[in-house]
């Protein structure tokens, strides 16, 4: 339902969008208002007092009562005496300041008025000063009460009113997201999916998302949905209504949904996930409502939710917090609303996630997420490729190879990949270059993996030994234990806050690892520590990361792989969280585990003493080359090393999947040795 030029729709009378044919009035403001309402209660209040003068009551008992030129007195409220003169004396010269008075019409007074401070008193000095007058002379007083009543009513009734709105209003536009989410306190039921149209939006193609091609084939069938319907449903097949696209940040989910919304020239709504999730009972779910009547209106489109497992989490599995009712009513929602729409509507949902396991099983039931498309980290070549899709915009020196970028960033996301281009060109800018050459890219890499390099970064040369032997410790040890990815630098330059050295493998493409495996793992992650204790004999904090990760593995090994002989084979992996604060095991089976795994460490460490006092030689002599030469690579640990003595295929190991194990504390970073993952 596009709009039309001419500014006539013809199909649809009630279409929401349609252009109006006057010109739009200046939109009338409302402060406009609340100001004149100010300036009124202003005048109100002050102006009838400005008209009499004010005086005191000395001077009103002496330059006028006992003259004889008062006519009356009345007190107002019992605290103001209002004077009104005889008419002959108000003409008088010495009452001349009366004729600055504004007035309005005929002048009656009051002319003067005081504060009388206490009424009794003020009558008694009155009858006092007039003692003996004649009746006709004595000056009269009256009494009064003037209520303000606008007064009254705006300072006891509307101003507080007043206020706990304003109260209101400003807390519901912090809760709602300020403007930009709807700021309206009326719309926050609504959905806040962002829309992007057919009429020139979405633009994204396949050719925009490089690789992922098996994840492409499985969307291709979407598409061709979207574009002829009848195809399918002629046969008396069903399209699935939505697909789940699985895998890691990054990875190109969002771009690839997209692109299904671009090759079909369908429109797009995309949202995430958590933007269902208010502290407002019934805000999800009504949110969730609007988000589907607004994409049948739309029809045929395709709805991209993020991050579903924001409100995809399985359902009353979490005891201890009493389970959160407003996702669950949101998550309701959506699986009754998935239900409610015929498939040849033509609305289909994609969603991403990263934790298919933690979603509530009734989403990827068939009719709902029927699909799942898993969307990995990309390969060598998908990384290629993905570079050439990002080097296209930049201005490239001769040199740049995506191919050689390519071996260089095993592990990157997609992201990251287009992280990398960006700052790339950055440096370059900031090296006055007439275009990005080769060495851009290795700084931008460098710095992508570690943070921007801190040259400047003060390491006591002490500290610096200590860094270098601890990783050479590491690397050692990798090198010469069996079943180990390769290693393929080592840095002790330091990078970002906290990294003071890492030290980069070469992971194999690997699913299952055994025993041994995993215990020399164990023993490499622990190499940097024994050799401070070696060299030495005193430890540092520097190992705080790599004992992290050793007792996540050891627990792993003992709890989870049943690889020790006295817990057995169980496994308590608690996937969905389920067991909460309680273990499913016995107190003494918590004692053995913890002993276990003291004792597995325990083993690791004196093995990999053992190893590290063995090729003490070796050990020195690397991390003096290291601490000279800072960076070195694979080729520097062979002439050092020698050739490392259980690569049988060395060559042959495809160059892929790199990943950076940090170096020591919390240099970021993944961990490469994580079995549970
Ligand atoms: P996800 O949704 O999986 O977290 P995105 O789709 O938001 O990841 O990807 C972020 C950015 O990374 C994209 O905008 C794009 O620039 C880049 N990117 C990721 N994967 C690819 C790919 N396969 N091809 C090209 N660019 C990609
Ligand atoms: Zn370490």
């Amino acid at each position: 339902m596009s709009e039309n030029q001419q500014g006539e729709p013809q199909k649809d009378p009630f279409e929401r969008n349609r252009k109006p044919k006057v010109p739009q009035m200046p939109k009338f403001n409302y402060y406009w208002i609340y100001a004149v309402i100010a300036v009124l209660f202003i005048a109100l209040t002050f102006l009838p007092k400005n008209a009499a003068v004010k005086t005191t009551r000395i001077d009103f008992i002496n330059r006028m009562l006992l003259a004889h030129d008062v006519e009356k007195v009345v007190v107002v409220n019992k605290s103001v005496a209002e004077i009104y003169l005889k008419k002959d004396a108000k003409g008088l010269d010495k009452y001349k300041e009366l004729k600055d008075r504004r007035m309005l019409g005929e002048d009656v007074g009051p002319h003067y008025f005081f504060e009388i401070g206490d009424v009794t008193s003020f009558e008694t000095d009155m009858r006092e000063r007039q003692k003996g007058w004649p009746a006709t002379q004595q000056v009269p007083i009256e009494y009064s009460t003037q209520n303000n009543y606008l007064g009254d009513f705006l300072f006891t009734w509307m101003l507080p009113i007043i206020i706990l709105v304003g109260i209101w209003m400003f807390i519901m536009r912090r809760m709602t997201g300020g403007p930009a989410g709807g700021g309206q306190i009326f719309n926050i039921g609504k959905s806040r999916a962002q829309l992007f149209d057919k009429d020139g939006h979405v633009k994204t193609t396949f050719k925009d998302v490089a690789g992922l091609d098996e994840a492409k084939v499985e969307v291709m069938e979407i598409v061709d949905f979207l574009k002829n319907p009848k195809k399918y449903t002629n046969l008396g097949g069903k399209i699935p209504k939505g697909a789940l696209l699985v895998g890691p940040p990054g990875t190109g989910k969002t771009l690839l949904a997209k692109a299904v919304a671009g090759e079909a020239g369908v429109p797009f709504f995309s949202l995430s996930g958590s933007d269902f999730v208010e502290m407002f009972v019934g805000v999800g779910a009504s949110r969730v409502r609007d988000l589907f009547k607004q994409a049948k209106e739309k029809a045929p489109c395709i709805i991209f939710i993020d991050e579903i497992d924001a409100v995809g989490r399985a359902r009353g599995k979490n005891l201890v917090q009493g389970g959160n009712d407003e996702r669950e009513n949101t998550l309701n929602q959506l699986l009754t609303e998935m239900d409610g729409f015929a498939t040849d509507l033509g609305v289909i949902i994609l969603a991403a996630t990263n934790r298919p396991d933690i979603l509530d099983s009734a989403l990827l039931r068939p009719g709902r997420f029927d699909r799942q498309i898993s969307i990995d980290k990309p390969d060598l070549n998908g990384r290629a490729e993905i570079f050439k899709v990002h080097l296209q915009p930049l201005k490239l020196a001769a040199d740049v190879n995506p191919e050689r970028l390519a071996t260089q960033t095993a592990g990157f996301a997609g992201a990251d990949i287009a992280n990398i281009c960006n700052e790339a060109a950055l440096i370059a800018a900031r090296k006055d270059k007439s275009s990005v050459d080769m060495q851009d890219f290795q700084d931008a890499v460098d710095r992508v993996i570690g943070g921007l390099e801190k040259k400047n970064k003060i390491i006591s040369a002490e500290e610096k030994q200590i860094i270098a032997y601890h990783e050479s410790g590491h690397a050692i040890v990798g090198w010469f234990l069996e079943g180990l990815d390769p290693l393929v630098k080592v840095s002790i330059v330091p990078r970002g806050v906290a990294a003071l050295g890492y030290a980069q493998y070469l992971p194999k493409d690997q699913y299952l690892y055994t025993t041994e495996q995993l215990m020399n793992m164990m023993c490499m992650t622990l190499g940097g520590r024994a050799a401070e204790e070696i060299v030495f004999g005193r430890i540092s904090t520097g190992a705080q990361n790599d004992l992290e990760r050793i007792t996540r593995m050891a627990y792993g090994m003992v709890t989870i792989y049943g690889m020790n002989e006295r817990i057995g084979n169980v496994s308590f992996y608690d996937a969905n969280q389920e067991y909460g604060f309680t273990k499913p095991y016995s107190d003494q089976t918590a004692l053995m585990i913890d002993e276990e795994v003291r004792k597995l460490i325990e083993t690791c460490y004196l093995k990999t003493k053992e190893l590290l006092a063995e090729k003490r030689e070796k050990l020195e002599e690397l991390a003096q080359i290291l601490l000279e030469k800072e960076i070195l690579f694979q080729h520097d640990l062979q002439e050092i090393l020698g050739v490392r003595p259980h690569d049988k295929v060395l060559e042959a190991a495809p160059a892929e999947v790199v990943e950076v194990i940090a170096e020591p504390a919390s240099e970021g970073s993944q961990e490469a040795e994580n079995p549970e993952a």
